[in-house]
């Protein structure tokens, strides 16, 4: 069987639905296709024993450019905001702060009694008061204009300008870590300061009430507005002639389906872009760009169930500094009680590996992450019951993030009317689902100018 569309969409990760929506609004007859048997990829949920699980993402970003699409297309974005205050566990002791703009986590942060005790006590290289000073405004500063510059020191190299500390360092290796999926020795600065000016840094985030899952459904409407959206449809090739994109095919109900089209979209990351298409359809440019700069970020994700809460009074979301590999966690049934049966919690860790360059070894990493669960959480052992401990390992189909900030792809390939979106491709400023939906807007725009 054959059939036509104008664009085809492959994969219903959030950039892919974020894409197919945005053209199938502006009058483009779309067909987007999943090989899973649900929507939304790595901002999905999976039900288990009465808990609505995430697979990747928690916390969505307010008023950046997926619910701006959200708004484009004239989906619901029924989002939960968490309070806006944030939880620090720094070393194992406490502090409560309130975010009212994107620069005070950074404030607070570098304001730090404990920073200040460490280096007097560490006899360290500069007074702690000057160094303050120094890290604050040097921070507005690079926030103000993040490429003036064109800064090519990694973050950690352009904080040791400003301090030794070790533990103002780990606090900054922590918050880059949560974010941006790489460590603060692997990230370009200007790459940091861009993300903090760009989003505004964890100031209105929100949960899905009811699982992402949801949420996405209303993306997945937008596209069969005006076309066709598939789950269960794995695409088998993307089809090229002459160095421009003719259409795919997808397997679908045992049989493979030809699909036409003048556009065709993916989700699926970089990579299987390529394997997808056939490598010799690519210029050898884009093929070394890719082989060169590409790089995965790793992530662990563990999900508890416990009957009692796990975390401190109040911590919806808290940062978790000078763990083995925990660097946040949050409840996310004390905000929205629908994502766990009645009376119960749920609450999530995200872990992070030593290293971001090499696969994990993930029995090792397991472990490391139990043991900060029984460390930091001390009710964990008598009330905690592990429902998932999800490995994103660098080579897997579902990493941490497709690509550190600074390594990641363009939109568009070497051949034709072939655009990747989702978090493999740039787009500075952005991250996790927000830098999906921008690379999704900007392709959209690319496709509707011409
Ligand atoms: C543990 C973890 C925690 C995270 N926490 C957050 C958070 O709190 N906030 C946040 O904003 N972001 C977070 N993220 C990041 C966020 O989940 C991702 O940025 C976002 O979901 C990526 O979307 P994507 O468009 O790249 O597509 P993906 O989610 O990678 O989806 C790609 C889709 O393509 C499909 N596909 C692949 N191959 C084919 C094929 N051949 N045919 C058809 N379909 C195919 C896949 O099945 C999949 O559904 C987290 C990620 C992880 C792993």
């Amino acid at each position: 069987m054959e059939r036509d569309y104008d664009v085809a969409v492959i994969g219903s990760g959030i950039g892919g639905l974020c894409a197919g929506a945005l053209l199938a609004r502006r009058g483009y007859r779309t067909l987007l296709v999943e090989s899973l048997d649900r929507w939304g990829g790595r901002m999905s949920t999976v039900e288990k024993d009465g808990y609505k699980l995430p697979t990747g993402a928690i916390l969505l970003h307010r008023d950046g450019p997926l619910e701006n699409i959200y708004k484009e297309v004239g989906a619901g974005f029924d989002v939960v905001n968490l309070p806006r205050t944030l939880h620090c566990r720094i070393e194992g002791k406490d502090y409560q702060m309130k975010l009212n703009n994107p620069l005070t986590l950074l404030r607070v942060v570098s304001d730090l009694e404990i920073s200040r005790g460490r280096l007097a006590r560490l006899g360290g290289s500069m007074a702690a008061e000057i160094g303050k000073k120094k890290i604050q405004q040097a921070l507005g500063r690079e926030i103000k204009n993040p490429f003036a510059k064109g800064a090519k020191l990694d973050f950690r190299e352009w904080l040791m300008q400003y301090t030794d500390d070790e533990v103002l360092h780990k606090i900054f290796d922590t918050i880059i870590v949560a974010v941006l999926v790489c460590h603060a020795w692997e990230l370009p600065a200007d790459e940091f300061f861009s993300y903090m000016a760009g989003l505004g840094a964890l100031i209105d985030a929100g949960v899905a009430p009811r699982g992402n899952v949801e949420l996405v459904e209303g993306l997945v409407e937008a596209i069969r507005a005006n076309g066709d959206a598939w789950l269960s449809s794995p695409v088998k090739r993307i089809m090229v002639e002459k160095g421009e994109v003719r259409g795919i095919v997808v397997e679908r109900e045992g049989r493979d389906e030809i699909i036409s089209s003048n556009v065709v979209i993916s989700d699926t990351g970089p990579r299987r872009t390529v394997d997808l298409a056939g490598s010799d359809n690519f210029g050898r440019k884009y093929l070394r760009e890719m082989r060169m700069k590409l790089r995965a970020g790793p992530a662990m994700l563990v999900l508890v169930a416990s009957d009692e809460p796990l975390l401190p009074k109040s911590a919806h979301f808290m940062i978790i500094s000078g763990a083995r590999r925990l660097v946040c966690a949050g409840d996310v049934a004390l905000l929205c009680p629908a994502l766990a049966p009645a009376g119960k919690h749920l609450s999530y860790y995200c872990g992070y590996p030593l290293n971001s360059l090499v696969p994990m070894e993930v029995e090792w990493e397991r472990i490391q992450c139990q043991r900060d669960l029984e460390e930091q959480f001390p009710g964990f052992k008598k009330h905690g019951e592990i429902l998932h401990m999800g490995v994103h390992d660098v080579d897997s189909d579902f990493p941490g993030g497709r690509a550190w900030p600074g390594y990641d792809m363009p939109q568009e390939t070497s051949i034709k009317n072939l655009y990747n979106v989702g978090e493999g491709v740039k787009a500075p400023g952005w991250s996790g689902t927000n830098k999906a939906a921008k690379t999704a807007a900007v392709v959209a725009d690319m496709i509707s100018r011409c």
